[in-house]
């Protein structure tokens, strides 16, 4: 099917209620800017004024359906928020996981009273949800994953492990991907249940990271953890498609969350460049300085295209079409991300390292969009699978 011209021209041009949308996060950023995301990390070691005051002004939940406190709107939007938080400075990694992939997996299929009781405290920043897919001898390899859910009565019994999972310690519950076996074949197949956070046997501990965020990641102990029916998020066959559907925006989200951080790194190397004088004129009249910050503003440009292409085609319904463009739009962003804030330290010289300026610390958190969701080696080999038709790897 051909697009109308003017939709076409809209993947181009914001509308104006996106631009009003973009206006008012960078407002919020005022007030919010790094300086307060670093304070705020030292002395409470989290951000929730943010989220919340996000959250009341209808940011958080700007994609989720608007007859659940939601905006109504779509992943572009969600992007939006995200992608100007993270230029400010402030990116909140759990928009990637809770109104992303959870709400959104909840909006699409879950039961009407799985979307009453989540949905609308996802909206209103009240309720946060984690996500839990990656395990210790799994990782890249989800098809591997071994948390089994066995039924009992009418209960579900949940046992396994997840590592790396974000955010559990605030979250309200953790959306766990688990198996079930199919009474027909026997195999094992995914399927998602809701886990609050305070469920006999489920347990969890930080993992020690370096990286200065507000969301920790922990490794998750699921000992027959024993949860009602309604604990399993929509359909019990229907495990994969559901699964699939929250990965693309989660796809989205990451690279929101890429072009986000390498805008702002990008504008505190531009700015240092413009004003440090060493020789007769300031650092980024020298070629040599400039074209680099100048190829990673093109690189950080072309990933936000495909990136608002990718919400574009899912916000359009084009799942399987959202799929390549999500895919190829996290890789571009997080080699734009790694990138930009690698130069960036370097443009500042000596006090690319200094707690001043704070730009080292951000090298590894702009690391993580190369290795989560999906690392970038993961998606070389979908796009030579998929998009080349070569033949698979691995
Ligand atoms: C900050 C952070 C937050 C995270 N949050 C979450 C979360 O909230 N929920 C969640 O479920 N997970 C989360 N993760 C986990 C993340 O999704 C995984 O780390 C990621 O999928 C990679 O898995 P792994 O770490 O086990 O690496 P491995 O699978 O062990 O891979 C290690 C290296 O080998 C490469 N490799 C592996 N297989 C192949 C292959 N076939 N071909 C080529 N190269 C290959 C990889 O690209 C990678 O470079 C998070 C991770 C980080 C770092």
């Amino acid at each position: 099917m051909t697009a109308p011209a003017a939709t076409f021209d809209n993947a181009f041009t914001e509308s104006e209620e996106r631009r009003a949308l973009r206006a008012a996060v960078r407002q919020l950023g005022t007030r919010y800017d790094r300086a307060y995301y670093v304070n705020a990390l030292r002395e409470k070691g989290h951000t929730d004024e943010l989220w919340h005051e996000a959250a009341k002004l209808g940011h958080i939940g700007v994609n989720l359906p608007e007859e659940y406190g939601g905006g109504g709107a779509g992943i572009s939007e969600l992007a939006i928020v995200l992608e100007e938080m993270g230029a400010n400075g402030c990116p909140l990694l759990l928009m990637v996981v809770s109104p992303a992939i959870c709400g959104t997996v909840i909006a699409r299929f879950g039961t009407g009273e799985q979307k009453r009781r989540w949905l609308p405290g996802l909206a209103d920043g009240s309720v946060t949800l984690a996500f839990g897919i990656t395990e210790p001898d799994a990782g890249s390899n989800s098809h591997r994953i071994t948390t089994t859910a066995r039924r009992d009565g009418d209960d579900w019994v949940l046992n396994g492990a997840k590592v790396f999972i974000s955010g559990v310690d605030r979250a309200d519950a953790t959306m766990i991907v688990a198996r079930t076996e199919d009474a027909r074949t026997g195999r094992l197949k995914p399927a998602l249940f809701l886990v609050p956070r305070t469920t006999p046997g489920f347990e969890y501990r930080a993992i020690e990271m370096e990286i200065e965020a507000p969301e920790k990641q922990f490794q998750v102990f699921l000992d027959d953890v024993r949860l009602p029916a309604d604990a399993l998020v929509g359909d019990e066959d229907a495990g994969l498609m559901q699964l699939f559907a929250g990965l693309n925006p989660e796809r989205i989200m990451a690279a929101a969350y890429s072009v986000g951080l390498a805008r702002y790194a990008l504008g505190r190397a531009a700015e240092y460049a413009a004003t440090r004088q060493v020789w007769k004129q300031p650092i980024g009249a020298h070629q040599g300085v400039a074209h680099p910050l100048a190829r990673i503003r093109i690189e950080t440009e072309l990933a936000r295209l495909m990136m608002q292409k990718a919400a574009f085609l899912y916000d359009s319904g084009d799942d399987a079409g959202a799929g390549e463009a999500a895919n190829m739009a996290k890789y571009a962003a997080a080699e734009a991300c790694a990138n930009a804030v690698d130069q960036a330290v370097h443009t500042l010289g000596g006090n690319g390292l200094t707690a001043e300026y704070g730009l080292a610390s951000l090298l590894t958190a702009s690391r993580v969009g190369r290795i989560a969701p999906v690392s970038r080696e993961m998606i070389l080999n979908y796009v030579a699978q998929h998009t080349l038709g070569l033949p698979k790897s691995y």
